[in-house]
């Protein structure tokens, strides 16, 4: 099997990423960045979506795997201490799938020509540096609201723990094929209105954003941000393509939830 590593480039990680690769090559598996069958992440969160990306175009035979030299991360999950039984596991394979859904993003401009498509495995943000985005909002082809703030959120089940979280969105299980939009200081009053809560897609209900006003817009999808303007839609919705993750050992999304956000084993009350 062929492998790539990717790592933060801190000192850490880049020894984690040598002794890795000098293992796993021992092993017999073939160090190729052009090709991998499994893409090794060392850092954090940060880093698992720099490597997701770098590999987008292969996902359907590429699985992802990660190794967290930070915090704990909701991607990387296998620690440094643990690296010597992962390199084992990876060498013994075949491995075991699991597989989570992604976003799907179709930026078309006003004047026609191409459009962009991207992948997002946490989610897409539209913003603007130019006061307020002022959105007419389409769910499956029909109008849902007009939209006035600072910006929406379109984030994937996995994603729903990054910033749709900070944004008080729901956390989504990832067996759960969904997206969920979440506001940004949505302007409610007489005048303008918008749902106000957080609304969760299935699979096949295409979210449209339609911008009223045009604007220079700031459109994110995960760690990078990019300029549009004069945009005509923006489109997401539930991708067809899914990331796929080596499991060598359960470790149950709830737990991991748990273990970032509410407990601290280590602390005495
Ligand atoms: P960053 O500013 O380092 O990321 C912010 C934090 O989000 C980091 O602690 C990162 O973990 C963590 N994170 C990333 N994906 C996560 C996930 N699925 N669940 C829980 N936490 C997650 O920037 P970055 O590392 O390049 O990551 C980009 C992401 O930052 C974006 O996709 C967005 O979700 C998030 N973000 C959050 C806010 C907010 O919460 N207000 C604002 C902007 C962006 P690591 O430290 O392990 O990298
Ligand atoms: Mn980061």
């Amino acid at each position: 099997m062929k492998f790539a590593i990717v790592s933060k480039g801190d000192e850490r990680s880049n020894k984690i990423k040598a002794t890795m690769k000098q293992y796993l090559t021992d092993f017999d598996l073939e160090y190729n960045e052009d090709d991998p069958g499994l893409v090794i992440s060392v850092g954090g969160d940060g880093t698992f979506l720099e490597a997701f990306h770098r590999y987008v175009h292969c996902i359907d035979s590429t699985a992802f795997i990660g190794v967290h030299t930070g915090h704990l991360g909701f991607y990387a999950d296998w620690v440094p201490d643990e690296v010597e039984k992962l390199i084992i596991e990876i060498a013994k394979t075949p491995f075991q799938i699991v597989e989570y859904p992604l976003l799907e993003v179709i930026i078309r401009g006003k004047n026609g020509g191409k459009e962009d498509r991207f992948l997002a495995l946490n989610e897409a943000t539209i913003k603007t540096t130019e006061g307020s985005v002022v959105f007419d909002v389409e769910i499956k082809g029909d109008h849902f609201e007009t939209f006035r703030g600072d910006g929406l959120c379109i984030s994937t089940p996995s994603g729903s723990t990054a910033y749709n979280k900070a944004l008080g969105g729901g956390i989504i299980h990832p067996s759960l094929e969904a997206i969920q939009l979440t506001e940004m200081a949505s302007i409610n009053n007489r005048v303008f209105r918008t749902i106000g809560s957080p609304l969760i897609l299935p699979k096949h209900h295409t979210c449209l954003l339609k911008p009223v006003v045009d604007r220079s817009f700031l459109i994110t999808i995960d760690h990078f941000t990019q300029n549009y303007t004069h945009v005509k839609s923006i489109q997401c919705r539930v991708a067809k393509e899914r990331v796929r993750f080596a499991r060598f050992r359960p470790f149950p999304f709830w737990d991991r939830v748990r273990d970032s956000f509410v407990a601290d084993d280590d602390k005495e009350f």
